[in-house]
C-alpha cells in the first residue's frame, strides 16, 4: 500500500514536471496561431562586404551577404501582433515601397488591430513604421526602454517615433526577461541581450511547422550564427555570445527552426505574402 502510494506520487509527480518542463507542447483548445512574413519592410540592398563592420574578429574577408528586412504579423485566434516594423518610409535607398498598413489592407486587417508591437530592438531598421500603430501595447525590452527615454537617447533611436508611447498616449510595457505575450505559452519573447541592451528574439509555436524562432539581429547572417560570431558595433560582446548559446541550445531542445531577419537565404522559410505559415 505505501509502495503503491508512492509510486503514484512519483507519477504525479513526474506529470508534473513534464508540463513545467515541455513548452514546446501546446496545451489542447489553444487559439491558432499564424506567422505571416510581410511582403515589405524595407528594400533589399545590393550584397554587402561584411567583414571588418559585422565581424570584431575579421573573420570573413571577401564575403559579401545579401541583407533584408523583415517584419512579421503573428495571429493568435482573434488577436494580432507585429513583430518589428521595418525601415521607415522616408528611409534613402531601402524604404519600404508599400507601408504596413496598407499590406495589412491587402489582409482585411486594419492597424487598429493590432493588439501587440513587439520590438525586437531599438534600431532605425525595426522601428521605422511603429507609429503607425498607436493603439498597440508596446512590448520592447527594458534595456531598450530605458535608452529610448534616457535624457541622451542610446545611439541609433529614432526618438520622435515613439513619442505616442513616451508622452503616456500608448501603453507600453518594457519586459525583464521573457516574456509570454498571449500567456498560453505559444508566443514568447526570449531575452536575448547583446546586440542593444534589451534585445529580444521571438519564439512562434505553430501546430503544423512546428516553433520557430525569429531572431532580431541576435546575428546578421548565418556565417556569424553559426560561429557565434560578434559585429563590432554591438552593445555587449558577452552577452551576445550567451544569446547566440542560448538560442541555439533552446531550438536544439525544442526542435525550433532559426529565422535569421536580416539574411535574404531565410526568406523563403516562410511562405510568400499574404500566405501565412501555420
Ligand atoms: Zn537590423
Amino acid at each position: 500500500m505505501k509502495k503503491s502510494l508512492s509510486l503514484s506520487a512519483l507519477g504525479a509527480c513526474a506529470a508534473a514536471m513534464m508540463a513545467a518542463t515541455s513548452p514546446a507542447v501546446l496545451a489542447q483548445g489553444a487559439p491558432e496561431v499564424t506567422l505571416t512574413r510581410m511582403a515589405d519592410c524595407g528594400t533589399t540592398q545590393a550584397p554587402t562586404e561584411v567583414n571588418v563592420r559585422f565581424s570584431d574578429t575579421w573573420a570573413f574577408p571577401g564575403l559579401k551577404t545579401t541583407f533584408t528586412y523583415s517584419c512579421y504579423l503573428i495571429k493568435h485566434g482573434d488577436d494580432y501582433m507585429m513583430w518589428d516594423t521595418g525601415q521607415p518610409l522616408a528611409a534613402p535607398n531601402v524604404a519600404p515601397k508599400t507601408s504596413l498598413p496598407a499590406q495589412l489592407a491587402q489582409l482585411n486587417l486594419k492597424p487598429e488591430n493590432i493588439k501587440f508591437v513587439g520590438i525586437s530592438h531599438y534600431h532605425g531598421d525595426h522601428t521605422g513604421q511603429v507609429a503607425s500603430f498607436p493603439g498597440a501595447t508596446l512590448l520592447i525590452g527594458k534595456g531598450d526602454w530605458d535608452g529610448i527615454i534616457a535624457p541622451k537617447p542610446a545611439a541609433g533611436v529614432n526618438v520622435a517615433l515613439f513619442t505616442n508611447w513616451t508622452t503616456g498616449g500608448g501603453k507600453v510595457e518594457p519586459v525583464v526577461g521573457d516574456k509570454d505575450v498571449f500567456g498560453d505559452g505559444s508566443v514568447i519573447m526570449l531575452n536575448t541581450p547583446g546586440h542593444t541592451p534589451g534585445h529580444h528574439s521571438l519564439l512562434v509555436k505553430l501546430a503544423g511547422m512546428g516553433p520557430v524562432v525569429l531572431s532580431g539581429d541576435l546575428a546578421h547572417f548565418h556565417e556569424n550564427y553559426e560561429s557565434d560570431g560578434v559585429p563590432g558595433f554591438n552593445d555587449n560582446r558577452a552577452n551576445t555570445i550567451a544569446s547566440i548559446d542560448r538560442v541555439k541550445k533552446l531550438t536544439k531542445t525544442i526542435k525550433a527552426k532559426v529565422i535569421l531577419q536580416h539574411d535574404s537565404r531565410d526568406v523563403n522559410k516562410l511562405p510568400e505574402f499574404p500566405n501565412a505559415a501555420k
